[in-house]
C-alpha cells in the first residue's frame, strides 16, 4: 500500500482510550458523513496498467486520450449527392467525376461542373455546397439541375469537431462503450487505466454454512459474503471471498491477517456488534490495524467499523444483511473508485413520496431501501429489521432521512440513490 494514510484518528474510537475487553461500552458513535470523510481520506492510489482499448469498459481511464488527427480528416460530404459552387446551384451541371467513400477526388470542378459524391467521401476542393441526389433532376443530356428550393451545404468541415491534439477523454472517467468507439476513432488501442483494488471478504458467525448446505437447527446460510463479492465486482474491484471464520480468537485472527497481507482492502461480516462473541475490533487490533471509528449513527449499520493497516484498508461490517448491503454502497463502493481516482458519483434522482412515512426514533440517520414505483413516486421496502433479506431484491434505491427528521410527508421530494 502506497501513499498518505490518514493521520491516526483513534480519538475517535474510544470515548476514553482504554483496552480491555470491556471496552465496546465505551466506543464513540460518530455521524455518517464523518465516516464517509475519514474513509475517503484513508484512500491510497492503486496505480494503473496499460490493456486493450476493447477490453477496457467499464474501468477507469488513467491518462487523457487526444485525438490524434483533426476530425473530421477533412471536408467530408453527409449525404449522397452532388458537390458543386453555391454559386452554379441554378444552373445545369457537368458531372465530371463520381467520387465514392474512402476515394480522393481526381479533378476539381470548375465553373457549371459538379461530381456526384457519396456519403463520408472527400468533398474536391472549390465545392462549398452537396445538394442531395433527392433534389437532383437528370436532364436528358446527361446534365444535372438542382431542383430544390433550399438546401444546407451538407458538409461536414474538417476538425469542425475535434481538433488535433485536443482531449476527447479524461483521464478519471469510467469508460462506456461510446468510450470504446472514441478511442477506436484515434487509434488509441493501448489504454492506460486504473488497476482494480484487490479485495478480500469473509464472514464471521459461528451459525454460518455455505449456501450449498443444509443448517443444521440454530444455524443459518452464509448470504452476506456472496452478496458482497458481486457488489465489490461491480464497483470495480478484484473480490476473493476467504470463507468463514468461526467466533473464535485465534481462527478469525488467522483468517484476518492471511487477508491483510494478500489484499488493498479487507471486508469482514459480522462479529462487530456488543455480544459475547463478536471478537472482530480487539482481533483487528490485534492484526495491527488501527481502528478509527466503530460505530456510526445511521439505521441500519450502527456498528460499521473501519481501520487502517500498512498493508490494508479494512472494513468491519455488521453481520445484517441489509446492513451490509447498504453500508458497502454507502461506504466502500466510494472508497473503491476514490482509490482509483474515479469521477464516479452515485446516481441520484428527486422524486416525491407516493405516501407519508414516520419513524419513532431520530437519533441516527435512516437509509431506506425503496422502490421507484411505474408512475415516478418513491416508496419504502417494507422490511422487518436489517435481517429481512428478501425485501432488499425489490429496492430500486436508498433515500436518507437525516438525524431528528420523523416524517417524510407524502409529496415530499427524496433524494433516491439508485442502487
Ligand atoms: P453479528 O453482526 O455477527 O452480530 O450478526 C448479526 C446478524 O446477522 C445475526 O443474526 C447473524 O446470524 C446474521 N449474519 C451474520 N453474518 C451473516 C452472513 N454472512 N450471512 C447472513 N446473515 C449473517
Ligand atoms: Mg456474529
Amino acid at each position: 500500500m502506497s501513499g498518505s494514510l490518514f493521520p491516526l484518528k483513534q480519538v475517535l474510537y474510544f470515548k476514553v482510550p482504554i483496552k480491555g475487553k470491556n471496552h465496546k461500552k465505551d466506543l464513540v458513535m460518530i455521524q455518517f458523513e464523518e465516516a464517509y470523510q475519514i474513509v475517503l481520506d484513508s484512500s491510497f492510489n492503486t496505480g494503473s496498467e496499460e490493456i486493450c482499448f476493447a477490453e477496457s469498459t467499464d474501468r477507469i481511464l488513467a491518462e487523457d486520450v487526444l485525438s490524434d488527427t483533426d476530425k473530421p480528416p477533412f471536408n467530408r460530404s453527409a449525404v449522397d449527392g452532388y458537390a458543386c459552387s453555391r454559386d452554379d446551384l441554378k444552373t445545369e451541371l457537368e458531372v465530371i467525376e463520381v467520387i465514392a467513400a474512402g476515394k480522393m477526388p481526381v479533378i476539381y470542378p470548375g465553373k457549371n461542373q459538379c461530381s456526384k459524391i457519396m456519403t463520408g467521401a472527400v468533398v474536391p476542393e472549390g465545392c462549398n455546397i452537396v445538394f442531395m441526389v433527392e433534389d437532383a433532376e437528370l436532364l436528358p443530356t446527361g446534365k444535372v439541375k438542382f431542383k430544390g428550393g433550399f438546401t444546407k451545404d451538407n458538409i461536414s468541415l474538417k476538425g469542425e469537431d475535434v481538433r488535433a491534439g485536443e482531449c476527447i477523454l479524461k483521464a478519471g472517467r469510467v469508460i462506456k462503450p461510446q468510450d470504446i468507439a472514441v478511442m477506436a476513432s484515434v487509434g488509441h488501442t493501448n489504454v492506460k487505466v486504473k488497476k482494480k483494488p484487490k479485495l478480500a471478504v469473509l464472514s464471521t458467525g459461528s451459525e454460518l454454512v455455505e449456501p450449498e448446505q443444509i443448517p443444521a437447527p440454530g444455524q443459518i446460510r452464509n448470504s452476506n459474503a456472496y452478496q458482497l463479492v458481486v457488489q465489490a465486482q461491480r464497483a470495480g474491484a478484484i473480490p476473493e471471498y476467504y470463507g468463514i471464520a468461526q467466533d473464535d480468537e485465534n481462527e478469525t485472527f488467522k483468517i484476518i491477517t492471511k487477508a491483510i497481507s494478500e489484499n488493498d482492502l479487507v471486508i469482514l461480516t459480522g462479529g462487530v456488534s456488543a455480544g459475547d462473541f463478536d471478537f472482530v475490533p480487539s482481533v483487528l487490533e490485534r492484526a495491527g490495524v488501527t481502528i478509527l471509528f466503530a460505530r456510526v449513527a445511521v439505521q441500519p449499520g450502527k456498528p460499521t467499523t473501519f481501520g487502517i493497516h500498512s498493508k490494508a484498508l479494512v472494513f468491519g461490517l455488521p453481520g445484517n444483511p441489509v446492513s451490509s448491503f447498504i453500508q458497502f454502497e454507502m461506504l466502500v463502493r466510494p472508497l473503491i473508485h476514490k482509490m482509483m481516482e474515479s469521477d464516479w458519483k452515485p446516481f441520484n434522482i428527486v422524486l416525491p413520496m407516493k405516501d407519508s412515512f414516520s419513524r419513532r426514533f431520530t437519533d441516527r440517520m435512516a437509509l431506506l431501501p425503496v422502490i421507484i414505483t411505474t408512475d415516478g413516486f418513491v416508496s419504502p421496502v417494507e422490511y422487518h429489521g436489517s435481517a429481512h433479506i428478501s425485501a432488499l431484491p425489490e429496492a430500486d434505491g436508498i433515500i436518507a432521512m437525516a438525524i431528528g427528521k420523523n416524517t417524510l410527508k407524502k409529496g415530499e421530494l427524496v433524494n433516491v440513490r439508485q442502487i
